[in-house]
């Protein structure tokens, strides 16, 4: 199992915060996916529950956000606000090197309006449910013309809800040339048919 510290320019800051969580080696998922993801590549994984997914995508996204600009560049989709509390709180706790990094959670159950405040004034990692980012867009408090990477983390289980239209018409607000990476537990016939219609 590889070190952290094969990760392509990973920072003496981020290893150490990595050290302190009493992580010592990258989980199969995070050893196969992390480099090609700084890399730029789009990325399509399978692996179980408790494997590290988390950190797989995450790192790279914390590693490469430009904090001298102020509009979203990583946009996290995840089915339930439980989900998104859980990744938000892992990716603050290994982003605490970068002074100025702000993640927002965008989910169902808090005002409209006070995160749209948040949004207005800038964030660079939004993660949220598939409901509430179209909300926001629909109400055109969040805008996603500057999103460089998309991420569809538990993608199974929000196929299962029923989020695929959701899903293609989110992603039909961002660049073309975004980098997408879409991760799963399981791999159904549904997954293959999200991956053709979003992965390069
Ligand atoms: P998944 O999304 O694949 O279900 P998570 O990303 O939620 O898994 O990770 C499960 C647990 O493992 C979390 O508590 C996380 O902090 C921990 N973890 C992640 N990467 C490592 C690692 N390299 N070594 C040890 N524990 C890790
Ligand atoms: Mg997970």
């Amino acid at each position: 199992m590889a070190a952290f510290n094969t990760i392509d320019g990973i920072p003496e800051p981020l290893l150490e915060i990595i050290d302190s969580l009493g992580f010592t080696s990258m989980s199969e998922i995070q050893e196969k996916a992390i480099n090609p993801i700084l890399d730029g590549a789009d990325v399509l994984a399978q692996s179980k529950t408790g494997s590290g997914k988390t950190l797989a995508f995450g790192l790279p996204c914390v590693m490469r956000t430009n904090t001298n600009n102020y509009k979203p560049e990583t946009i996290i989709i995840t089915p339930t606000r439980e989900l998104a509390d859980q990744i938000a709180v892992e990716l603050r706790r290994v982003a605490a090197y970068k002074a100025n990094l702000k993640i927002l959670t965008l989910y169902g159950g808090v005002p409209l309006r006070a995160q749209a405040e948040s949004l207005a004034k800038g964030a660079h990692i939004l993660i949220g449910t598939p409901g509430r980012i179209q909300d926001h867009l629909a109400k055109e408090t969040l805008v996603l013309d500057s999103i460089k990477t998309l991420v569809l983390d538990e993608a199974d289980r929000m196929l299962d809800m029923g989020f695929y239209d959701e899903i293609v018409k989110i992603g039909s607000n961002m660049p073309r040339g975004k980098q997408t990476l879409l991760f799963s537990a399981t791999f159904p016939e549904n997954i293959e048919k999200l991956a053709k219609a979003l992965l390069n």
